[in-house]
């Protein structure tokens, strides 16, 4: 730690934003989720539950002034009845694969990756969302895609954010405003 989480935050941005950030990340926090699917060892659709997955599968990882605050989903298991396999519920709509991070918080990534270096990124993430993401996780996330980000941006504060992040925190209506979605780029809350 290199002290007090407020003195790592950007100044132009209020803390009450990196606040509701991590209020409404740690709503997804012990979700249950992996939806049924074929066994990927036979094809069969006669599966039976069985149980969560011992490890939690990350969402995102909080950078709080205690420290990493883990956001972690429960990932259904399922048995096959054909041929005996044990694997997961189907994650796809909340993780690409082999992201460790969950779709949105790579998203971000890509967002903020167009325009800055990667090492940038990994500060501005924690300065600017509170979240902890490494540079070379940056890095893979911002090679792994052939399509381009979503570069739809807002204020807060003096700082460009993705839209399409607060629409996923905050609901796609943002008519009714998150009170931290500034519409004026000189507006401070
Ligand atoms: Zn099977």
């Amino acid at each position: 730690m290199q002290g007090p989480a407020e003195k790592r935050l950007d100044p132009t941005v209020s803390p009450l934003f990196v606040d509701a950030v991590h209020d409404r990340l740690r709503a997804y926090d012990g979700r249950r989720v992996g939806d049924r699917r074929p066994c990927p060892g036979c094809g069969s659709r006669a599966l039976r539950k069985n149980g969560y997955q011992r490890a939690r599968k990350t969402f995102a990882r909080l950078v709080t002034e205690d420290g990493f605050e883990e956001v972690g989903l429960e990932v259904q298991l399922y048995e096959c009845k054909g041929c005996g396999q044990s694997f997961q519920g189907d994650l796809s709509s909340w993780f690409y694969p082999r992201c460790e991070y969950a779709r949105p918080i790579v998203e971000l990534c890509r967002f903020h990756a167009a325009d800055h270096t990667y090492s940038e990124c990994e500060r501005l993430l924690e300065r600017r969302y509170g979240l902890q993401v490494d540079r070379d996780t940056v890095e893979r996330y911002d090679g792994r895609f052939t399509e381009p980000p979503d570069s739809r941006a807002v204020a807060v504060g003096e700082r460009r954010v993705s839209l399409a992040f607060l629409a996923f925190l905050f609901g796609e209506d943002l008519d009714d405003d998150p009170p931290f979605v500034i519409r004026s780029p000189t507006a401070l809350w």
